[in-house]
């Protein structure tokens, strides 16, 4: 793998040093190619480090067409995070001009028809999950991440860019304390031929609202594996510590060694460890990271199964929704009202002042016990991970949450507990919770997302509603050939 410098998004330079190391490693796009970038959410003002910059695309786009005489087409394609529609944040991205000039094809994996896969590999959580149309038909897959920090898994490079390749629905079965495994079987499904990651102006901290993190690198790879190994090096974490990458590499598609990865370019890794120097993770458990530093009470206890705490569910959409409503509110630590919020199995007492709200968060929260001289029992309502038919699951959109938000607020005007169900607990439900309870701004009504943001909506829902008439095209349904690690 090839480790370059390069300090600004000049799309001329970024293209130059990606089309080296193409040379250098060998690989040229052949067939149906499709880039996948971390555009998670994109907005210029309040998530401007969020995404995968097109600057960097701009680059990458032109390195690939001056290799492609062997690629039939190129497209982008990606499926957006807090049930937000794909073309809304390709706009906010500001990918469509770059799309342009480069002749890419947009693939919104939230509108088109969704491919049964089948998975076969020891340790996998299902037998088949569904993948969009277009990734089933892609022959060239391009990875092209953002170097970020990640509260639910440490980082997020080219393996958890893959949590992206799944309509809502999909995304957010098994998007909990079994996320890790999730990202492992979506690999089995297709691997990255190439990765190159945008690493210019890292995001740490959080995922939705990194901080930005001159890093000053381009990062190539010619395998998902071994590019993150190193990278999470780069941010000073032990590969083996972050979970999804040791299952990937555990399941044979690769090593947590360093000794088996050949660095090229001109950066050295140590060279890079230094240039990484105070990136920020966010390593804290939820409870750890408010209580006692802000108005937000957190209690929590453990999810099912043997895990001590859902690392990939309900408790790091409260990090994330608190980053968001913070880019509308200044110091929203503590202008927002007290809330208590509970997690998983716990135990303990909840000691609440007059006035403030119990939230009881998830599916699998569970408490006995007196709240403001009450009798309370929150029962135990997960389902078993088995008895979830990708098939019978719903995942309603934004809109539609915000208007079941505020109905059920009609019939909790003067409950001081409410219970949020879910497996998990979206990240746009909490935003809608703790703004509304807390009595913070509430991103959703800001007149400088609301209105652009219904244009794409629409467009999103006329979208959605031809391409889930079209049956998945020939393409797609062809038996893809078996793939197992080398
Ligand atoms: S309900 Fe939330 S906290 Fe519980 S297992 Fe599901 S995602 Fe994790």
């Amino acid at each position: 793998m090839i480790l370059r410098r390069c300090d600004d998004y000049d799309p001329d330079r970024i293209r130059a040093i990606i089309g080296e190391s193409m040379d250098e490693l060998g690989i040229k796009p052949q067939g149906r190619t499709l880039v996948k970038p971390n555009t998670v959410i994109a907005h210029r003002l309040f998530f401007p480090h969020a995404f995968t910059r097109p600057e960097f695309l701009d680059g990458l786009f032109g390195a690939l067409k001056e290799r492609g005489d062997e690629m039939t087409d190129l497209s982008l394609g990606e499926r957006c995070g807090i049930t937000i529609p794909t073309r809304y944040a390709f706009a906010e991205a500001g990918y469509p001009k770059v799309m342009r000039k480069h002749h890419v094809r947009p693939r919104y994996f939230d509108e088109m028809p969704q491919v049964r896969r089948d998975l076969h590999m020891e340790g996998r959580l299902r037998d088949y999950i569904y993948i969009p149309e277009a990734i089933a038909e892609t022959e060239f897959l391009v990875s092209a991440p953002k170097f970020k920090a990640h509260p639910w898994t440490k980082v997020t490079f080219n393996l958890k860019l893959y949590i992206g390749i799944q309509d809502d629905e999909h995304r957010l079965i098994d998007h909990d304390h079994h996320l890790h495994s999730k990202i492992a079987d979506l690999y089995e499904v297709i691997q990255p031929k190439i990765c190159v990651m945008d690493a210019i102006t890292a995001g740490a901290k959080t995922m939705l609202t990194p901080k930005p993190f001159p890093l000053g690198l381009i990062i190539v790879g010619d395998d998902a594996v071994s590019t993150d190994v190193v990278c999470t090096h780069i941010a000073g974490l032990d590969p083996r510590d972050v979970d999804h990458i040791r299952i990937v590499a555990e399941r044979g598609w690769g090593s947590l060694s360093l000794d088996d990865v050949s660095i090229e370019g001109d950066v050295t890794l140590e060279e890079a460890k230094g240039r990484a120097k105070g990136f920020e993770l966010s390593l804290d458990k939820a409870d750890a990271q408010y209580n006692g530093k802000s108005n937000l009470k957190v209690y929590v206890g453990p999810p099912p199964d043997t895990y001590d705490y859902c690392w990939g569910g309900c408790p790091g959409a409260l990090t994330e929704a608190m980053g968001i409503i913070g880019q509308m509110e200044d110091d929203v630590e503590n202008s927002i009202k007290p809330i208590h919020l509970v997690y998983g199995a716990y135990r303990g007492d909840i000691d609440v002042g007059q006035g403030e709200k119990v939230l009881f968060i998830g599916d699998c929260a569970r408490w006995c016990g007196k709240i403001g001289g009450k009798d309370v029992d929150i029962p135990f309502l997960y389902k078993e991970r088995k008895l979830i038919s990708p098939e019978r699951v719903h995942a309603g959109d934004l809109v539609g949450k915000i208007l079941k938000f505020f109905f059920e607020q009609i019939f909790a005007v003067g409950k001081r507990v409410i219970r949020i169900r879910g497996c998990t607990v979206s990240v746009a439900e909490m935003v809608l919770n703790l703004s509304w309870l807390g009595k913070t701004k509430n991103p959703y009504f800001d007149p400088r997302i609301v209105f652009r943001f219904s244009w794409h909506y629409v467009l999103a829902k006329i979208g959605r509603f031809f391409g889930k008439l079209r049956s998945p095209s020939a393409i797609a349904l062809k038996k893809p050939p078996q793939q197992t690690p080398e």
